[in-house]
């Protein structure tokens, strides 16, 4: 066990870090956050931050030293380097984890060879997205294998024109042509699992997107009880078979006729289990701490439907790409159920995501028509803010 005291580097400073390091220091546990470019919302709220690039062994390593046991809160960094890591300390989830989720292609073939269901999908190296487009059929969709994430690298293709655009976007790339999946919910489950191999799942997230991003999470899932528990046991299972040690988010589609189909796998805590935080028992980032430390895992229960919304960069007014007016902040803060969480970034930018907030009630329907009118309230109205 890594006690309180300790030391925790955390790879990556954004606002899971951030979360993370807030979830650690209530633990007493110090923070050391290493970041490509800082101060970052995370290094901002630790005891200390190193600024070097992901795939600087010499800083990586006086990293390592300098702290008890590494984890991540991203998964864009390199997991060659992280090797160096983990000869000098203890790092959760393993590099190997890492490595199998970060590219689209490895983590596709590892859920194939592993027999966990996942949509239909062909491989375009250089980018050569019509062979496999052909063999799968129209819709489909082009997601680069690295460094993907909130729909950036991704491009659904429905016609012939898709694909002659597809093909000038992607070349040279190397991506992933999946089958579109007319899914009825998109939904994610965050399991965290110990070293000795218990896991334990937070309830079942159903998640709306905007744009590729993920903007409304909705707990309870409008989902019937036999999907939720299959849907847990599936993660706990891809959980155990990847051998994480730490948090593994699994979203997945519900597609027509019941049937989980697993889209994306991130082993750290995820943008859809922000609502834990005011609505469980412990949060997804305590339950990090414990999980990279050693210490008994919390309970996940929750305590009442929650509905979490998105702040993007986008609830700012714009003007010639410049903000020039913020968002209503006063309209959330007013209102007694909703618990706001800004990540400190100095600059909105739209499709940032900038914080979020979380409204608790004892019906979920109701949650969410407050949630959905305090989202609307909150964006900027056109023009400078007065003052
Ligand atoms: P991803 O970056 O893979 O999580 O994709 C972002 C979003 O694009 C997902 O949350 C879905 O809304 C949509 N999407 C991605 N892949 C598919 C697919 N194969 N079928 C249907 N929708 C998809």
């Amino acid at each position: 066990m890594i006690g309180p005291g300790s030391a925790i580097g955390v790879l990556g400073g954004g606002q899971l870090g951030r979360m993370f390091a807030h979830a650690a220091q209530r633990l007493g546990y110090r923070v050391h956050v290493y970041e490509q470019s800082g101060p970052s919302p995370a290094g901002s709220v630790a005891y200390r931050e190193t600024v070097a690039p992901f795939d600087d062994v010499v800083a990586l390593e006086a990293f390592a030293r300098s702290v008890d046991v590494v984890t991540y809160e991203f998964e864009n960094i390199p997991s060659e380097p992280l090797e160096a890591v983990a000869r000098i300390v203890e790092i959760h989830p393993a590099p190997a984890v890492l490595g199998t989720c970060q590219n689209r292609r490895r983590e596709k073939s590892w859920l194939r060879e592993n027999g966990f269901p996942h949509a239909a999908y062909a491989e375009a190296l250089d980018g050569d997205v019509a062979p496999a487009a052909a063999r799968l059929g129209l819709p489909c969709v082009v997601k680069t294998a690295d460094f993907g994430y909130d729909g950036k690298g991704q491009m659904r293709i429905s016609g012939e024109e898709d694909l002659a655009r597809a093909a000038a976007i992607f070349r040279g790339r190397r991506c992933v042509v999946e089958s579109w999946v007319p899914f009825e919910k998109e939904i994610s489950v965050i399991c965290a699992r110990s070293a000795g191999g218990e896991t334990r799942a937070f309830p079942v997230a159903e998640n709306l997107h905007a744009n590729h991003i993920l903007d409304v999470s909705i707990v309870p899932a409008r989902i019937p009880r036999s999907v939720e528990e299959a849907a847990v046991a599936l993660a706990a299972r891809i959980a155990d078979k990847l051998g994480v040690v730490g948090l593994l988010a699994v979203e997945m589609f519900l597609a027509p006729g019941g049937e989980l189909v697993v889209n994306e796998l991130a082993p750290r805590p995820h943008n859809s289990g922000h609502w834990t935080i005011d609505a469980c028992e412990t949060s997804q980032f305590e339950q990090q701490v414990r999980a990279v430390c050693g210490l008994p895992l919390g309970p996940c229960g929750c305590r009442s439907p929650a509905v979490m919304v998105n702040v993007l960069g986008d609830a700012w007014a714009w003007s010639d790409g410049a903000a020039v007016g913020e968002p209503d902040w006063a309209s959330v803060l007013r209102e007694p159920s909703a618990r706001l969480h800004l990540y400190g970034k100095p600059e909105p930018r739209p499709g940032r995501k900038m914080g979020h907030f979380t409204v608790l009630g004892d019906d979920r329907e109701r949650v969410l028509d407050l949630a959905l009118s305090l989202k609307s309230r909150l964006a900027a109205k056109a023009g400078p803010t007065p003052g």
